[in-house]
This record gives structure tokens, C-alpha cells and sequence, in this order.
């Protein structure tokens, strides 16, 4: 290694406990893990750094990024940076020895596997010429050009291999090279790919790094894992086709992907959560229990909703106007087409268009189809004078809207075409903005709670001063993310914020839930604007008698409500909790002499507000058991000669199973109070 040796005074580095070690200029993170004990040293995987120096903080940045830039230039200008433990440290710094269990720690020995991939792949098609191989989210790839094909017999045997590489412990080791001597290598070599990240992320007189285990070096900036012994479990997943620089004029390169993990445990228990995300599938549940179906015939991304998806969706809306007129909220309807002229005063046509539908020609005009509900709202506050008495005003709606998504990319509930938002418009003065946006995160965490999600995370996106695009004043956007900050905080809620994130036309709150498999989906929005209230001429009389213009907040809880739904079909993997189930009782007497029983059952049920069905085909008992299984009815009641005799029934609850027999009115109070209480349990 041609480290510099600088002989310069001793640098000074701050543990997470506080403490301040002095130590030579060059000490690396190993070295001082070691001071600290052996074992820790065996244990630290990688080791985060932040200058102690103060220097601009840019919080968007993150230490590791998957992008090639964050490959292969010189260390970003972010603060704070994951380095290897061989990294000789030059400067004060405050250090964080990171071991297996930290997220960022099993990114490094993700990017590392696929270091190991490389190598084993060139051992066994030294022929392979490679272009760059990232971590992801949950693995990695190595994106390679040959030109014959891999097959799975050729990714079994790179797979062998790698265990072997592993089994070898070769140390990562950095090589700082003259970007001429790199370059010259990988052009004798006609590595193409490489050639181009050296010519496009470093600049003539550079000194390049690369990193070398074994016989292997790759052009890289690194961190890495210490050696390839430290990727304890891994798996080559598949492999997909790609074009170099994603132009299809291009090689058609041959991206393998991997994954990795510390040990097997993780690794197993990675592939069980991969199973399980397959077997809740929103679009196989929705076939197996008929909630709803995409028509080809129809087209792509449209959503037809069968009567028992139809029966969760209204059960869903209903809830959601409620809560809306509980909240002071105005339903509010508008029409799917509106005259293109509205859409040039909303902006839309300028800067939505792609987006947007075709014009249709009517007699008088063109129309387009609403990708957005805004400007309807906005022409029902504009109707009539307000004063600032009348505000806020907030209309909801349960609005269709009609976007334009490129085929293939559509996804069942997930992506699609046409979908209906839960949308709402608040119109209040500045002064109100603080308490509406409140009731907003309100709304919204009773949203979660009643729907059965126990976590979720909140971004704040606000401005950047410097970036033009941003419209309004700084005081504009000083007291609106004043007022969300102050919220946030008052109401505990943790949260990230993103600068530069934010809409042109003010900041937002975006809440992501985290589903019962640890996955965040982006659904609720609260978002301010003094841009259609300019474009529109919006106003309300103050107190002052002078017109003023009124702040506008665009909000959605749900989202769209196709893909709340989609998301929760995924979380309860179709087992609805009671008040949601399209069935809620399932009737299965043992013997046609007991259907008049049955009969008399299901309309007492009913009478109470229930959903039930019967069961009343000559199929065997046991039989029907099982379809009402398979449809995931929360309860089966089975009834025989004791049941009909004692007016009781003999219950079985979904996943827990028989519970023997119980007064049919004793059932009746059980059921309807979970349906009242919303409850997630049975
Ligand atoms: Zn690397
Ligand atoms: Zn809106």
C-alpha cells in the first residue's frame, strides 16, 4: 500500500462512549479495535467515521450509496462515511467500530460477495469482461458481458466457487495506482466496461484504487469486508438480461445476482421471508378469494372489484367518510372529464401532461380525464365569497382519478391505471396551518392504528434556498416547515427529514407504514401548496376587510384506495379481521335435517348486522369446513342434532380451531363486538 506517510502531529479520535484517544497519524480502525481487545477486533466488520471537524452537514447524502458514482469516485462530501478497518485515518475523527448486526456492516460484505462472485467467475470464464457489481436491498449483482449465456448448470458451478474463494480468506487489500498504468491495464485487457468507469468518475493525474483478493483486483473505492472469509453465507440468486448503459444499441450484458449474509440463520431466514411475501401476494389471494381481477379485454392497470372485494372497499370508504365528517370535513363530488382550458389554468397541461389521457373532442370544447382532484375542489371554494370566518374549509373526496403508467409497468393493486384517492383539500389561513396539519397526522395515525399497522416512519421534505425551482418566499417556507417541525416534535413523532424533496410549490410530510413482514409502503401524504392558490386567484376576506390569499394543504391517507387495499390484503395474507371480511360467519350443518336450523341461524345472524353464509350443497362435512377455510372465514359455526337442540352452536376460529359449543346468542354478542371494537384479534 502507498499511503502517503505523512509525519505529521498525532490525530485524535473520538469513541461512542465519549472518550479521546491520541494516536499516530495512520492508525487504522483495526488497529484501535485491537487496542481495545482482541475480540472486538475479531468481531468489527467495518467502521464509520465522521470528521471532527465540523463540516456542512448534507443529510440527503447517505454514508453508502448503491449508485456508481458512490463506487468508484473519492469519498463523498458527506460527513460521515463507512471506511474498511485497514483505512489508515489522517485527520481528528469520531469513530464507530460497526459489527455484524449494523445494516451498513452487511451492505459492506454484500458489496464484498460480490467481489468474491467476480473472482470466482473470472477463475471459470476468464473470458468474462466485467462491469460493476453493487449491493442492493437485499443482495447483490454483477453485471458481466460473454458472450455465451450463463446457464443455471454455470451459476451452481460460480456459486461452488465462490465458497471456495470464501474458504481461501483472502484480505481485501487497496492499491492506489497512476489512473494511466489502470487504465492502460484494462485497455490491454479490452475491458470496456471498466475503461468507462475510470474515464467517467476520475480525472487525468488521479491516483486510482483499486482492491485486490488473491488474484483478483477490481477497480474500486471500496469499503470492503477484511477478507472474503468474513461472507459466511451467501446464494447466487439469478440472472437477468441488461444493455450496457442501459442503451439496447449496446452489448447485451448478463446481470447475475446474489445474496448474502453473515451466517446460514440469516441467510434461511431471508429465503422463509421471501416465501412468505410470495404467499401473500395480493394478486393470488385476490383470485383465490374473487376480490377482484384485472380484465384484458378491459386493459391493463384498470381494477374490477368483485362483490366481496367490493364489500371490503365500501366497508373501507365508509369508515373514511365517517371519520371525514367526524373530522369537520366536507364530502365533496366532481366530475371525471373536465375541460382542457381548467387543466391549463391548473398547470397540469404544462407540467403533468405526460401523465395525463389524451384530449377527447366534445361539441364545445376539449376534455381530458382528472389525473387529480385538486382543481375541482378549487373550483367549489372559488363559487362563493369566503371570509376568513369560513375557514378551513376542507372537502374530501373519494375521488377516481386516471394516470398514465407505461405498460409493463403495472402492477395489480400495486400500479395501476385508474384508482381512487381518499382526497381532501384544506383551505385555511396561514395562522390555521399549524393545528389543520395536526388533525392531518391525527387522521392519519388513527388511519393506521384501525387498519392493524403498528409502525410507520415519516420523511419531511422541505426546499433548498438555492435551487430556483422552489416558488414562494423564504418566510413562506420558513413557517410552513416551522409549523410541520413543530407538530412532528410536539407529537413525539420521530422522523427524517429530506432537503430539496419537497414539491415546487411547498413542503410535505409523507408517512410510510411498515407492514407485518417489515415492509414500508409509501401511503399517506400531507402536502402544502401556494401555487394552485395563486394560479386559481384564491382569496378570502380577512379580518383587516383586504383580500388574502388562503394556504392550501392536498392530503391523502390511504392513498390510493386500490392500493391500501393491495397492501392489505398483503399484510393479513387475505385473513381479514372480522369487520373487513366479506364473510363473516361460515354455516355448516352436519345433515340436510339440520338446513332449517341453519336457515334460522344465518337470519338471527343477519339480524344482527352480521355476514354470513350457509353452506347448504350435499357435499360432505368436512369438506365444507375446508372451503370456508380456504376463504379464510374468521368463524365456522357447525350445526347438528346438539347444536339444533340447545340452540347453540359449535364454533371453530380461523388459525386457532375448535372451541367446542356455545349459546348462538353468546356467539352473537362475541361477534358483533369485534366488529364494533375493529378488533384485529377473533
Ligand atoms: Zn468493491
Ligand atoms: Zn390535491
Amino acid at each position: 500500500m502507498h499511503y502517503p506517510c505523512k509525519v505529521s502531529n498525532p490525530i485524535k479520535i473520538q469513541l461512542p462512549d465519549g472518550s479521546v484517544r491520541e494516536v499516530p497519524a495512520g492508525t487504522t480502525p483495526f488497529d484501535i479495535a485491537n487496542s481495545i481487545s482482541p475480540r472486538l477486533a475479531a468481531a468489527v466488520v467495518v467502521a464509520r467515521i465522521r470528521p471532527l471537524t465540523p463540516v456542512a452537514v448534507n443529510e440527503n447524502e447517505s454514508a453508502l450509496e448503491a449508485s456508481e458514482e458512490a463506487m468508484y469516485s473519492g469519498p463523498a462530501s458527506s460527513s460521515e462515511r463507512i471506511v474498511g478497518l485497514s483505512q489508515p485515518l489522517h485527520e481528528n475523527v469520531a469513530l464507530e467500530l460497526l459489527k455484524e448486526s449494523d445494516p451498513a456492516a452487511l451492505r459492506v460484505a454484500r458489496h464484498s460477495a460480490a467481489h468474491i462472485m467476480a473472482t470466482a467467475l473470472l477463475e471459470l470464464f476468464p473470458e468474462t469482461k466485467l462491469g460493476h457489481g453493487p449491493a442492493t436491498d437485499s443482495g447483490f449483482f454483477y453485471d458481466v458481458y460473454r458472450e455465451v449465456p450463463f446457464t443455471e448448470a454455470d451459476l451452481a458451478a460460480i456459486e461452488a466457487r465462490m465458497a471456495e474463494v470464501v474458504a481461501r480468506d483472502e484480505p481485501f487489500v487497496q492499491i492506489l495506482e497512476p489512473r494511466d498504468q489502470a487504465l492502460a491495464d484494462y485497455k490491454s485487457d479490452a475491458e470496456f466496461m471498466k475503461i468507462h468507469f475510470i474515464e467517467r468518475f476520475t480525472k487525468p493525474g488521479d491516483e486510482i484504487s483499486l482492491y485486490r483478493n488473491g488474484n483478483f483486483t477490481d477497480f474500486c473505492r471500496g469499503p470492503h469486508v477484511p477478507s472474503t472469509g468474513r461472507v459466511k453465507a451467501f446464494k447466487v440468486t439469478s440472472i437477468a438480461g441488461a444493455y450496457w448503459l442501459g442503451d439496447e444499441n449496446n452489448q447485451q450484458l448478463q446481470r447475475i445476482y446474489g445474496t448474502a449474509f453473515f451466517n446460514a440463520k440469516d441467510l434461511d431466514a431471508h429465503f422463509k421471508q421471501l416465501e412468505e411475501i410470495k404467499a401473500r401476494d395480493h394478486r393470488v389471494l385476490g383470485k383465490q378469494l374473487d376480490l377482484f381481477s384485472i380484465q384484458e379485454v378491459a386493459g391493463a392497470g384498470l381494477i374490477f372489484w368483485h362483490p366481496k372485494g367490493g364489500l371490503i372497499r365500501k366497508t373501507m370508504e365508509d369508515w373514511m367518510r365517517d371519520e371525514c365528517i367526524r373530522r369537520g370535513y366536507q364530502m365533496v363530488f366532481t366530475p371525471h372529464i373536465m375541460r382542457r382550458e381548467l387543466w391549463k389554468i391548473s398547470g397540469h397541461e404544462e407540467n403533468y401532461a405526460e401523465n395525463m389521457y389524451p384530449p377527447m373532442e366534445l361539441d364545445d370544447a376539449e376534455y381530458r380525464l382528472k389525473p387529480m382532484n385538486c382543481p375541482g375542489h378549487i373550483l367549489i371554494y372559488k363559487n362563493s365569497p369566503k371570509s376568513y370566518r369560513d375557514l378551513p374549509q376542507r372537502y374530501a373526496e373519494l375521488g377516481n382519478v386516471y394516470r398514465y403508467e407505461r405498460s409493463g409497468t403495472m402492477h395489480g393493486l400495486l400500479r395501476v391505471r385508474g384508482f381512487t384517492q381518499d382526497d381532501a383539500h384544506i383551505f385555511c389561513t396561514p395562522e390555521q396551518i399549524e393545528s389543520e396539519v395536526e388533525a392531518c397526522i391525527d387522521f392519519a395515525e388513527s388511519v393506521l392504528k384501525t387498519f392493524g399497522f403498528e409502525k410507520f416512519l415519516v420523511e419531511l421534505s422541505t426546499w433548498d434556498p438555492k435551487d430556483k425551482k422552489f416558488i414562494g418566499s423564504t418566510d413562506k417556507w420558513e413557517n410552513a416547515v416551522g409549523s410541520l417541525t413543530r407538530v412532528l416534535d410536539r407529537k413525539k413523532i420521530p422522523y427524517r427529514t429530506i432537503p430539496g424533496e419537497a414539491a415546487f410549490y411547498g413542503p410535505k410530510i409523507d408517512i410510510k407504514l411498515v407492514d407485518v413482514l417489515g415492509r414500508l409502503w409509501q401511503l399517506s401524504t400531507v402536502q402544502f401548496d401556494w401555487n394552485l392558490p395563486a394560479r386559481f386567484d384564491l382569496e378570502y376576506v380577512g379580518e383587516d376587510g383586504a383580500p388574502h390569499q388562503p394556504v392550501m394543504v392536498h392530503r391523502a391517507l390511504f392513498g390510493s384506495v386500490e392500493r391500501f387495499f393491495g397492501v392489505l390484503i398483503e399484510h393479513y395474507a387475505g385473513a381479514f379481521p372480522m369487520w373487513l371480511a366479506p364473510v363473516q360467519v361460515g354455516l355448516v350443518p352436519i345433515s340436510e335435517k339440520h338446513h332449517d336450523y341453519a336457515k334460522s341461524v344465518q337470519q338471527r345472524l343477519e339480524a344482527a348486522g352480521l355476514r354470513v353464509e350457509a353452506d347448504l350443497s350435499n357435499q360432505k362435512m368436512n369438506a365444507k369446513i375446508r372451503d370456508f377455510g380456504l376463504q379464510k372465514v374468521p368463524f365456522i359455526l357447525i350445526l347438528g342434532d346438539k347444536e339444533s337442540a340447545s340452540d347453540s352452536v359449535s364454533v371453530r376460529v380461523r388459525a386457532k380451531g375448535d372451541e367446542g359449543s356455545v349459546p348462538l346468542d353468546t356467539f352473537i354478542d362475541r361477534a358483533k363486538k369485534l366488529v364494533v371494537d375493529h378488533s384485529m384479534e377473533l
